[in-house]
Order: structure tokens, then C-alpha cells, then sequence
């Protein structure tokens, strides 16, 4: 699988060049099963690595829709890495007190530490995305609030990510990115359902009337903040086989890039080691 044609290459980006399905004929849903299971056995080994030598994090920020999967795709492309080297947030409506500071405050706190991934459900491109859409900027200073202020905060965000960047914290965007048919088809699946209409809410419903403006503002957003040292993905997500065996190559091939290593003993480690080894033998 060739990833590079999901990547935002430039500034001119246009979300309605990318897919949001696979048409492709060569990988059926079971085909794809199989290179999910592969590229899990990848992670697994390379999270090991992350671990142990405890210099990178990598986080990955995951957007869309409502029902783009965001949730099952953490749960199936995540599992079997160790749950202690991961970190799953979901970013929900801020509170007051979040409220009462600046918008990545709540987020800083939830950067993965060297050594683990972190996974964002939702993140601070919230903040210039249904904030956006809902102008949701009531605790700013009115002279802030300006034309430039989406502009502002691109730029802002842009040099979070450097900064955690230059940190060794490794920022990846992905954009899980469905039709609104199948958005329809989901919702519906959902009331279909008996175990699945407690996820139906009301506001997926009045957010869906936005489409067009939430498409706008994603669009706007990934363009602003897409750079070669933090870039974003467009995945298909029609099918949510496809997206899921997408982005666990996209997190395989972004791992690899850190070419990982265990910690290396030295000689004078290792003579050591040799030294419990006697002892542990004899006690
Ligand atoms: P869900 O992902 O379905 O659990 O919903 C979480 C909701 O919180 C979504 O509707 C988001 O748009 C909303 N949300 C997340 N971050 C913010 C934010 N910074 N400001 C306003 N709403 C937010
Ligand atoms: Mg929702």
C-alpha cells in the first residue's frame, strides 16, 4: 500500500480531491484483515522499542465526522500494543474551567510522555473547527476576535507541534474522511440497532446540517497546519476496513522513520550483567 497519496502536500489542498472510498479492486475486506493483523505484529514490536529507548513519543490526532469511526478504529488498530505504553483522550465539550484558560492548556497535559503513544479522539483542531462553524469564541477579549483569528490560530498550532516536534514528540494528523450518504447509512444503522441506538444523539443530527461548513472549516484547518514535519492524512472512510488497515501503515511507516533501536549495553554494561549472572547462579 502505497500511503503518499493520502499525505496533504501542499497549502492548496482540497478535501474534495481526496476519496472517502476505496475503488480500488485489488483488496477485498478479508485481504485487508490479514495486513491489519501484519501491521499490528509491526507495532507491537516497534512500541516495544518506543519503550524501552524512551526518548520519542509519537501522538496521533484523530478527526472526523461524527460516525467516521474514530472510536472503532481505536479499538481495532490499537489492540494488542501494551496498555502501558498507550494513552487514549477523548476531547470532549470544554468545561469552565477549560474554558477559563487558553485551548491548548487542557491539552498539554495529555502529550504522551517519551516512550508512548498517544492517541487524541478529538483534539485542539476542535478549536478552530466546530468552534469555527458555532463561532464559539465567547471568552475571548472582543478585540481578538478578529478575521484573523482562525489564520492566528493555524499558526499557533503549527508551532505547538514544532515545538513538541523539536521535543521529540511526534505529531500525526489523520482525517478520517466519510461521504455524508454513508454518514446517513451509519445513522441509520445505529437506530436499526438495539445495542447501538444509545450511541444516536440528537446533536449528531443538528451537526449534520452543518456538513458543508464543517467541510469548509476542515478544509481551511488541514491547509493552514499541514507541514513536512507534521502532516496530515486524508483516509478514506467509507469503509472502515480500509481506513483502519490505512492508518496502521501510516503509524508503522511513521515509526519506522524514528528507526527505533533497544537501548545498546556497552562493554562495560555487559561485563556487569556477566557479573549477576555468576552470582545469580550460586545465590
Ligand atoms: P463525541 O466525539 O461524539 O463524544 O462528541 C464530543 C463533542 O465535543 C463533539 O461534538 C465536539 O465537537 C465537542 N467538542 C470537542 N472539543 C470542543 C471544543 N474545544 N469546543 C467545543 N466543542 C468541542
Ligand atoms: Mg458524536
Amino acid at each position: 500500500m502505497n500511503i503518499k497519496k493520502y499525505k496533504v502536500k501542499d497549502q492548496n489542498f482540497k478535501l474534495n480531491e481526496f476519496a472517502t472510498a476505496y475503488k480500488g479492486k485489488s483488496l477485498s475486506k478479508e485481504e485487508a484483515e490479514i495486513q491489519l493483523a501484519l501491521n499490528i505484529e509491526k507495532m507491537m514490536t516497534l512500541q516495544d522499542q518506543l519503550y524501552a529507548q524512551n526518548k520519542y513519543a509519537l501522538f496521533l490526532v484523530l478527526q472526523g465526522m461524527d460516525t467516521s469511526g474514530k472510536d472503532g478504529l481505536i479499538k481495532h488498530v490499537m489492540k494488542g500494543l501494551n496498555p502501558q505504553g498507550v494513552e487514549v483522550y477523548s476531547f470532549k465539550q470544554p468545561s469552565p474551567l477549560e474554558l477559563s484558560h487558553d485551548y491548548l492548556w487542557r491539552i498539554h497535559q495529555h502529550i504522551p510522555a517519551r516512550g508512548k503513544i498517544g492517541i487524541f479522539n478529538r483534539s485542539y483542531y476542535e478549536d478552530v473547527l466546530v468552534v469555527k462553524v458555532h463561532k464559539l469564541l465567547n471568552q475571548l477579549p472582543e478585540a481578538l476576535i478578529t478575521e484573523n483569528i482562525w489564520q492566528e490560530r493555524y499558526q499557533d498550532i503549527q508551532h505547538f507541534e514544532k515545538y513538541l516536534g523539536n521535543n521529540g514528540i511526534i505529531p500525526l494528523k489523520i482525517f478520517l474522511h466519510i461521504s455524508k450518504e454513508e454518514q446517513s447509512k451509519r445513522l441509520l444503522a445505529r437506530l436499526d440497532n438495539k445495542n447501538k441506538k444509545w450511541k444516536f444523539s440528537e446533536a449528531d443530527m443538528k451537526e449534520r446540517a452543518y456538513w458543508q461548513d464543517y467541510q469548509q472549516a476542515y478544509e481551511e484547518a488541514i491547509s493552514g497546519t499541514a507541514t513536512p514535519s507534521s502532516p496530515w492524512y486524508i483516509v478514506p472512510g467509507d469503509q472502515k476496513w480500509y481506513a483502519r488497515l490505512v492508518v496502521s501503515q501510516i503509524l508503522v511507516e511513521t515509526l519506522e522513520k524514528l528507526k527505533l533501536t533497544y537501548p545498546i549495553i556497552t562493554k562495560e554494561q555487559e561485563a556487569c550483567l556477566e557479573q549477576y549472572r555468576e552470582e545469580l547462579k550460586k545465590s
